[in-house]
């Protein structure tokens, strides 16, 4: 696991000065945008979305507890859009689109979703931390803050599909090391 292909990393440095930012902000908002999603359905908010030639070519946010299926991640909802029997019989698309297209992910992919993202042939990843990819090419850093406070935000109220649900009423949203672009409430 030590292939030229999975070391190249842009770290999260200097991110306001990438030509690319403001298209990068654009696209994780769409990517937190289906996490809220998630988050309103009591899911993990995990979100992301798939752009191809500048524009999104599918959307997917956690499921894992509305089709009681583990494996039921953002990405692999996303990518499950677009290679539907239909599309491919259509030729509507083919599994290549993705060789040309980016994605942005409210959370490092797990080595499940990597896995699928190393098979369609995906080159980039948008994620809003800067950690060792495990995808061949990262940029981290965009709403970084943001996608932590979704998480968090979900990890402080009770999680009603749990076998033993926690009473979390003592916990506490943590905010002040956050900067957040937009006021959330
Ligand atoms: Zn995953």
């Amino acid at each position: 696991m030590s292939t030229q292909e999975e070391t190249q990393l842009t770290l999260p440095i200097d991110i306001k000065n990438d030509p690319e930012y403001n298209t990068h902000i654009k696209f994780m908002k769409e990517a937190l945008n289906m996490a809220e999603e998630a988050y309103q359905e009591d899911e993990v908010p995990v979100g992301c979305v798939f752009v191809h030639n500048g524009e999104i070519l599918c959307r997917g946010r956690n499921k894992t507890n509305e089709t009681k299926n583990g494996t039921t991640h953002a990405e692999l909802v996303a990518i499950d859009t677009i290679l539907t029997n239909e599309n491919i019989s259509q030729r509507k698309y083919t599994p290549d689109v993705f060789k040309n297209s980016d994605l942005y992910v409210t959370v490092e992919p797990c080595i499940m979703c990597a896995s699928a993202l190393r098979q369609i042939g995906l080159e980039g990843v948008g994620r809003p931390d800067g950690r060792s990819p495990p995808v061949p090419i990262t940029v981290g850093g965009y709403c970084h803050d943001e996608a932590i406070y979704m998480l968090r935000k979900f990890y402080v109220k009770e999680n009603v599909n749990a076998p033993n649900p926690k009473k979390k009423a003592n916990r506490i949203l943590k905010t002040n090391d956050l900067v957040l672009e937009d006021s959330q409430d």
